[in-house]
C-alpha cells in the first residue's frame, strides 16, 4: 500500500512537477517554533538600547546573542571579528556564527543582521522590526532544535551579521559589511559546493506580515516557497517586486549561491514605520515571527 502510494506520488511529481514526497507535508513534520519566545527574544534585544555597528550596545547585544545560541548544546557558535573602513572611520565588526551539523554534510545558510541603523536626528531607535525580529527568529529556530531529536536535513548555518546597515548609504566601504565578509570567508574555505543555499530573515516581525520578494530572487527557491505555502501557510501574504532589494542576501548570491531574501518591505501605512522611531515593539508580533522561521523551517527540509 505505502510502495504503490508513493509510486503514485512520484509518477505525479514527475508528470506535474507539483510535489515531492521528501519535502515536508504538514508543520507537524518540522521543528516547532514558539511564538511567545520569539517576541521575548525581541524585546530583550531592544532592552539593549541603540544597537549600530562600533558601539558599546552591539558589543554587549552580540555576546547576549552568543550566549543565547550557545544554550542549546548541538551547536558549535563563534564569533569572526574583523576590522573595515567606513564613513565613520575604521570599525570593528563582529559576525555570529552557530552552526547544527546535519545528516548531509551540505548546509544552508540563514542569515539575519543584529546591527541597528544610526540616526543623528532622533535617539531611541529601537529596530524592532529592522533588527530585533530576524535575531529573534534565529534564535528561536536554534532553540525549536533543541526539542527535535533527529539531525536536520542539511546543516544549519545561523550568521549573524554586523554592520548590515550604512551610516550614509550603501557603497564598498559602507553597509553589508558583515554578510560581505561571511560570503568572502566561504569564498576560500572550499566549501562553496556543499553550500545549498541562503536563506535571509529580515523585518519579519510586522504584525501585518507580507513578504515582499525582490526580483532578485533565486527562481528554485521562489518555486519551494510557492509550494511550501500553498500547502502549509495558505494565509501567508506575499507579493512578488519587480525591483531587487539590496540586503545581506546580495553577497552571497554574488558567489553563486542561491539566495532568497524574506522581508516584508511594506511595513506601517505607505511603508512609514520602517527607519523611523515608529519602529516599536508594539508593531510586531510573535505569530509573524513565528510563521517565518517555520517557513524557513520547511525550505530547509526541502532543499
Ligand atoms: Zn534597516
Amino acid at each position: 500500500m505505502k510502495t504503490a502510494l508513493y509510486f503514485i506520488l512520484s509518477v505525479s511529481c514527475l508528470l506535474f512537477g507539483s510535489c515531492k514526497p521528501s519535502e515536508p507535508q504538514t508543520l507537524a513534520d518540522l521543528p516547532r517554533v514558539d511564538a511567545a519566545l520569539s517576541m521575548h527574544y525581541a524585546e530583550r534585544s531592544v532592552a539593549f538600547g541603540e544597537r549600530h555597528s562600533g558601539s558599546a550596545q552591539i558589543a554587549e547585544y552580540a555576546q547576549w546573542i552568543r550566549d543565547t545560541a550557545a544554550q542549546n548544546k548541538k551547536f558549535q557558535v563563534s564569533v569572526q571579528t574583523f576590522s573595515e573602513q567606513t564613513p565613520q572611520g575604521k570599525i570593528t565588526f563582529r559576525n555570529i556564527t552557530a552552526e547544527i551539523p546535519g545528516k548531509s554534510s551540505d548546509f544552508v545558510i540563514v542569515g539575519a543582521h543584529y546591527d541597528t541603523k544610526q540616526f543623528l536626528t532622533f535617539s531611541g531607535f529601537q529596530g524592532a522590526n529592522d533588527g530585533a525580529s530576524g535575531v529573534a527568529a534565529a534564535l528561536s529556530m536554534i532553540r525549536a532544535l533543541e526539542q527535535w531529536n533527529e539531525k536536520p536535513p542539511v546543516g544549519i548555518r545561523f550568521i549573524f551579521f554586523d554592520g548590515e546597515e550604512a551610516f550614509v548609504s550603501y557603497s564598498a566601504n559602507d553597509g553589508l559589511h558583515g554578510s560581505r565578509h561571511a560570503a568572502a570567508l566561504l569564498k576560500d574555505s572550499g566549501e562553496l559546493k556543499q553550500c545549498r543555499g541562503m536563506i535571509l530573515m529580515d523585518m519579519i516581525g510586522d504584525k501585518e506580515l507580507d513578504l515582499t520578494l525582490s526580483a532578485d530572487t533565486s527562481p528554485d527557491l521562489l518555486k519551494k516557497l510557492d509550494r511550501i505555502c500553498a500547502r502549509m501557510f495558505p494565509d501567508l501574504k506575499k507579493k512578488r517586486l519587480d525591483y531587487e532589494i539590496l540586503d545581506d542576501h546580495v553577497p552571497f548570491q554574488k558567489i553563486g549561491i542561491p539566495a532568497i531574501d524574506l522581508i516584508d518591505f511594506n511595513y506601517g501605512p505607505s511603508h512609514s514605520y520602517w527607519h523611523t522611531d515608529w519602529d516599536t515593539l508594539d508593531k510586531i508580533s510573535g505569530k509573524s515571527m513565528k510563521t517565518v522561521a517555520e517557513l524557513v523551517f520547511a525550505l530547509i527540509w526541502s532543499l
